[in-house]
């Protein structure tokens, strides 16, 4: 973090460095002295300076300036450092002015000039003035800060990418913070583009896509080699399962995920049922776990990188990525995984982002503190999204279709002792309403046909799971919902499927086309759990290395 700044600002050179001399004797080793020659080249650099979140002590400004006098600079200058201690040197003339400011800007004192000798006539003042700055001020956050606002969609994909990656941020909400509203408007001139990223070192991106940001804090998105063994598409439990033991073998692996490490698992507040964890493992835990284990078997782990197409080369196999690069390889295992269906309804697509989230109750459950917001769905992550968000919310209503919550016994029996929760069963949700940001739900009970219109801050969604199999849509047998058909179950009258080209039968976990692989929540017969997904993973790796022990 830069040293907190002492501002000398003065349009006679000879005093500005005469004053810059001075200063710098005394306090340049715990402050950065910065001489400016006036008033609006200052405020043009506290500007920036408010970019990179750095502090300012003081401010010691020459009243007689030609184009903006001392006290008209600290008018501005204050409204971006209240905290700043303000100093105005002044000659006798000035004096009525000077006294006039000491309420207009809450002046801390006025020096006569000439200041001379420093030790009597200044140090003794800034000392003063400096230590109690020192003991008041609240000094500002020096890692990555987001401003934005609750309603834009892409300020919450930062925020999740960011969470997800375990990576720690500040959040300005532009509606809330009129500083950090002016700082997005002088980067962007308006707020047109949301959200705006400062980094630590000056930089700024606007509205960054995720694989700038990713790079931005310095993760892996491109992969080092030509060619590898194996590569893993999706790093849920089935995919980093699968590259663990492959890179525990010494293959060469690498893992592509278009989000972040975890997948769903990594979104879960707490997973209570998965062996050797009595009192629970988050999921962002669970995932740092098994990353560092990934990398530390030399596995590459390319963040913020889509695969869109599976591809058959003869022996080799290549994937394409969505920024329109191809990484090849022998073998593929697509461990994409599943995620929650986007709701088709009035005021769906709208408000995505904008108070309707996605199995995101993590990154978002904070920002709805002592707010009533509701929850679809009746399902064990439904149940964890619930009792996460009742943490914060004043009232947490989970809307179940059916007459009861399908959970595990563990969380239905949690749900029902949390008194901040109310199940409302045999409920559909039919309508969402706002203008920006949500801000109603209409809901219908199918047993009574009764309409209810409810006030909602917040809708996180847990229904309607569908698989991430599109990237080999057109390559491997899937189910009509999408689902991977593989091993036995492409077995039709004990005959292997179509276009089949080896004299052995699909290995377990092999899909319709030799050498390409799938596990976890992609595939056809999934439970939907973390250890069925790992251990399919486990097991995918068995039968790729078969695989490539025959070619
Ligand atoms: C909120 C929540 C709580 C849960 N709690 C529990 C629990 O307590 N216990 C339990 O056993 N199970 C739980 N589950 C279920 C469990 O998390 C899943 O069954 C498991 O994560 C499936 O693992 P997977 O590796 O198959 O896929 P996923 O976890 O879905 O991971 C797939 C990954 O692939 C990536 N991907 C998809 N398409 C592409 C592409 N084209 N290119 C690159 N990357 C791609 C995705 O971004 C994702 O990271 C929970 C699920 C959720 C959503």
């Amino acid at each position: 973090m830069a040293k907190p700044a002492i501002f000398s600002i003065d349009d006679d050179p000879s005093v500005l460095s005469a004053v810059e001399r001075d200063l710098r004797a005394h306090y340049g080793q715990e402050y950065r002295i910065i001489p400016i020659n006036s008033g609006r080249a200052a405020l043009d650099y506290l500007k920036k300076m408010k970019q990179r979140n750095e502090t300012v002590a003081l401010f010691l400004v020459d009243q007689r300036m030609p184009e903006m006098n001392g006290v008209e600079f600290l008018e501005q200058a204050i409204q971006a450092y209240p905290q700043a201690k303000r100093v105005l040197l002044t000659a006798y003339a000035d004096t009525a002015a000077a006294i006039a400011s000491i309420n207009e800007v809450g002046l801390d004192y006025y020096l006569m000039k000439p200041w001379h000798p420093p030790e009597e006539r200044l140090y003794p003042i800034l000392d003063e003035l400096i230590e109690d700055w020192k003991m008041h001020v609240r000094l500002p956050y020096e890692g990555i800060r987001i401003a934005g606002t609750l309603w834009s969609l892409p300020s919450h994909e930062v925020k999740d990418f960011l969470t997800r990656h375990q990576i720690p941020y500040q959040w300005l909400d532009i509606e809330k913070d009129t500083n950090a509203r002016q700082l997005v408007e002088d980067i962007n001139l308006g707020i047109t583009k949301l959200p705006v990223v400062f980094f630590p070192d000056g930089d700024v991106l606007v509205q960054p896509n995720l694989t700038e940001l990713a790079e931005k804090v310095g993760l892996q998105t491109r992969a080092e080699k030509p060619f590898y063994d194996i590569v893993v598409v999706g790093s849920g439990p089935a995919g980093l399962a699968a590259a663990v033991y492959a890179g525990s073998e010494g293959y060469k692996c690498v893992v592509i995920e278009k989000a972040a490490p975890g997948g769903q698992a990594g979104s879960s507040p707490r997973i209570e049922n998965y062996l050797g964890f009595p009192s629970g493992i988050s999921g962002d835990d669970l995932t740092r776990r098994a990353v560092s284990q990934a990398k530390r078997f030399g596995v590459e782990i390319l963040s913020a990188q889509e695969a869109v197409k599976v591809c058959v080369k003869d022996k080799y196999r290549t994937i394409q990525l969505a920024d329109g690069t191809e990484i090849s390889c022998h073998v593929v295992l697509v461990a994409t995984g599943a995620s929650f269906h986007i709701l088709r309804m009035p005021g769906g697509d709208k408000l995505t982002g904008a108070g309707i989230y996605y199995g995101a109750a993590y990154t978002e459950a904070m920002y709805y503190k002592d707010k009533h917001v509701f929850v679809v769905g009746g399902a064990n992550s439904a149940a964890q999204g619930a009792l996460y968000l009742s943490r914060f919310a004043s009232k947490v209503t989970v809307l179940i279709r059916g007459p009861q919550p399908t959970a595990s016994k563990y969380l239905v029996d949690a749900l029902e002792e949390n008194e901040k929760v109310e199940l409302l069963l045999n409920t559909d949700l039919v309508e969402l309403k706002g203008g920006n940001t949500l801000e109603q739900i209409v809901v219908k009970n199918s047993v009574t046909n009764e309409l209810q219109t409810l006030d909602a801050a917040a809708l996180f969604v847990f229904v309607g799971v569908r698989p991430q199999s599109q990237l080999v849509a057109d390559l491997v047998q899937r189910n009509e919902k999408g689902y991977i058909y593989t091993g036995a179950d492409l077995m039709v009258d004990n005959k292997p499927p179509q276009g089949w080209t080896l004299n052995r039968p699909p290995f377990l976990f092999e899909t319709s086309v030799p050498g390409i692989f799938a596990a976890g929540d992609v595939c056809y017969g999934t439970n939907h759990r973390v250890a069925s997904a790992a251990g399919a993973g486990t097991i995918a790796f068995a039968m790729m290395k078969e695989y490539l022990k025959a070619l």
